[in-house]
């Protein structure tokens, strides 16, 4: 099968190598408008039940990606000063740009040609030139554009603002701070993904955000007002910018998942906020989901039909508790009255895939205290 990509990231990169291990007469080859070394964000989250998946899927890329892991079962919520743990969670972080580099090594030793500084322009000519055009071009992907009469995307473009920097204090688990001033409240999401490296993503809603000033404030302004706010939680470090700019929540969406020869993966399918998981877990998934697809059927309609029906109902379970979760942060100030136990079980059952129970057997210490609270309420 010939089969071209659009998009070297995780999505692309991933099913790339899934396909050349399950036959290497496979001819693939991949388009990245951008260098090996360039990339966005800082780290990257998995779950216990996603690295699972990753190793039945390849276990040679599953054993790097877990040799460079920061590993962690516990979430921390930091509300008016005070620090609540919960256990039992199993996550671990990497760094997006080694996670990339580990895959680009793999694709490269398995026979995928990388195109690198390949931005495509003409889609058209790439998708009748092969069996298989994949479309794993992220977010805002051009494909999903020119072809949006037979994609029949989605987008809803979402009120909070939200900005990911990098930070050298280090939070030894996922921690979800919340802090308030006269503009309004802000809530940052961390965790430590290499030993010298934590990713701080922070979002406030659209009120709080006029109210701060950031229309008018430089990039570098930003960054000492940002850190202004959650200045007790960096402890003295600065946050680290990588291009970090402020933007929207895109929700995406598609009615068709495929047309004739070309499908969307990935960012370019589908998001989920990030405050429920990694986008990366979501698009690496997908390439296991597509490439098993290409097992049962050499087809491509057929294998992309197999793909979308098994592979859509996880899609839509998995947003719709995204969306819940999002619309809790959206909703933050509304919160900040609740003492930080009650406001630390609110934001654990949110997306209501948590449940009292799970949190009794994951954390017994947790709920010991939050049954005392709410029976000695204040
Ligand atoms: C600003 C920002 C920061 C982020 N930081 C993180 C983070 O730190 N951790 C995390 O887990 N998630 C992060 N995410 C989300 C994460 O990037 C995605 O969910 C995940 O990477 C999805 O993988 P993907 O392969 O579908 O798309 P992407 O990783 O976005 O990959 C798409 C690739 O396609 C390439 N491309 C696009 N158009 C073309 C074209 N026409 N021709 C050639 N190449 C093209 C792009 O250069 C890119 O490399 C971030 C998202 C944003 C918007």
């Amino acid at each position: 099968m010939k089969i071209n990509i659009i998009g070297g990231g995780p999505a692309g990169l991933y099913f790339a190598i899934l396909m050349r291990k399950a036959s290497a007469s496979h001819q693939i080859r991949i388009y990245e408008r951008n260098g090996p070394d360039d990339t966005f964000g800082w780290g990257v989250v998995f779950s216990g039940k996603t690295l699972a998946n990753l190793r039945a899927a390849d276990e040679v890329s599953h054993a790097e990606i877990t040799r460079q892991f920061e590993a962690w079962d516990n979430v921390d919520v930091v509300h008016r000063d005070a620090k609540i743990s919960i256990h039992g969670n199993s996550f671990s972080g990497i760094a997006r740009l080694q996670l990339l580099k580990i895959l680009q090594r793999r694709a490269e030793q398995l026979g995928v040609e990388v195109a690198f500084h390949s931005e495509i322009q003409d889609i058209e000519s790439l998708r009748h030139d092969c069996d298989l055009l994949l479309a794993a071009d992220g977010v805002n992907s051009t494909v999903r554009l020119r072809y949006a009469e037979e994609f029949q995307p989605d987008l809803d473009i979402r009120s909070n603002r939200y900005i990911w920097y990098g930070t050298n204090q280090l939070f030894h688990g996922l921690t979800l701070t919340f802090r308030e001033n006269s503009a309004g409240v802000f809530a940052a999401h961390s965790y430590k993904f290499s030993p010298t490296t934590s990713t701080f993503i922070v979002e406030c809603d659209p009120k709080t955000w006029d109210n701060a000033g950031f229309e008018q404030m430089s990039t570098d302004q930003t960054l000492d007002y940002v850190g202004d706010v959650f200045a007790q939680d960096l402890n003295g470090h600065k946050l680290l910018s990588n291009n970090s700019k402020w933007i929207n929540f895109l929700l995406v969406k598609n009615r068709n998942w495929f047309f004739e020869n070309v499908a969307l993966i990935g960012d370019a399918l589908h998001t989920a906020h990030f405050s429920i998981g990694s986008g990366t877990k979501l698009a690496m998934e997908d390439a296991i989901a597509l490439a098993e697809s290409f097992q049962q059927t050499a087809n491509v309609s057929e294998a992309l039909t197999h793909f979308t029906q098994t592979r859509r109902p996880i899609i839509e379970d998995y947003q719709s508790a995204a969306f819940e979760s999002m619309r809790w942060f959206e909703n933050a100030a509304s919160f900040m009255h609740l003492t930080p136990i009650e406001l630390a079980y609110v934001l654990m059952t949110r997306s209501g895939r948590v449940t009292y129970d799970d949190l009794k057997r994951r954390s017994p210490d947790f709920i010991a205290k939050y049954e005392q609270s709410v029976n000695n309420p204040r």
